[in-house]
């Protein structure tokens, strides 16, 4: 069937991100005496912060990390990721934004990311296709992927079944929330992973860029 809306994730598709957060992330870590790798990070990219956090304490503490903890740790990722030079948008996004737009289709985000300087740039960087409402982030969702909720919720707001929807992501988590909500997921493999990552957690079509996507999109949309 005709799609009929379409999901992104934001951080390493809409946003050449990833590099900055894994970075981050690591010398926040350091900072509170938790190990993380950058290769942690990108296996772990789509999780809340607090499950994240909470994978390390477990690993590395024996237990649970605490909420207050969570926050400490979180916010001084945030103050080192708003030091860092703004993250360029991905090449190719605005492209694949303008094609399904034009095809008539409704628009979202659903990020695992509760960043405020981001979602914030969605607005003025990507100036028209985005909606507030139509934002999912960290602070709609308490699970968060690999579970499908954030897409299920996605679907909602754009009101929408899974069957006339297409997700597009770049971590092997967030395909498997998408694929898990029943929704067909492209995925662009604009990091560090290797392919079979994304193939293996359900995507049912990769692209190596957002660019080589926007040459494809509308054999997509059938
Ligand atoms: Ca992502």
């Amino acid at each position: 069937m005709g799609k009929q809306a379409i999901l992104f994730d934001m951080d390493g598709v809409l946003f050449d991100s990833m590099p900055l957060h894994a970075k981050c992330w690591v010398e926040a870590c350091r900072k509170f005496g938790l190990n993380a790798t950058e290769q942690d990070t990108y296996m772990n990219e789509g999780r809340t912060a607090l499950s994240t956090i909470d994978i390390f304490t477990r690993e590395q503490w024996g237990r649970a990390v605490r909420p207050e903890e969570v926050d400490e740790i979180y916010a001084e990722k945030c103050r080192l990721f708003n030091l860092c030079p703004e993250a360029p948008k991905m090449p190719g996004a605005e492209q694949v934004l303008q094609r399904v737009r034009d095809a008539g289709l409704r628009i979202a985000v659903v990020t695992g990311s509760g960043q405020g300087t981001l979602l914030q740039r969605l607005e003025t960087n990507y100036r028209g296709f985005f909606r507030p409402e139509l934002i999912v982030s960290s602070r709609d969702c308490q699970r968060g992927k690999p579970n499908p909720d954030p897409y299920l919720l996605g679907l909602q707001r754009v009101g929408v079944s899974a069957d006339a929807a297409l997700v597009v992501e770049n971590a092997p988590l967030g395909v498997m929330a998408a694929h898990a909500a029943g929704i067909f997921t492209i995925a662009v493999n604009t990091g560090p992973l290797p392919d079979s990552a994304l193939m293996d957690a359900g995507a049912d079509v990769l692209f190596p860029s957002m660019s080589a996507l926007a040459a494809n999109i509308d054999s997509l949309l059938g």
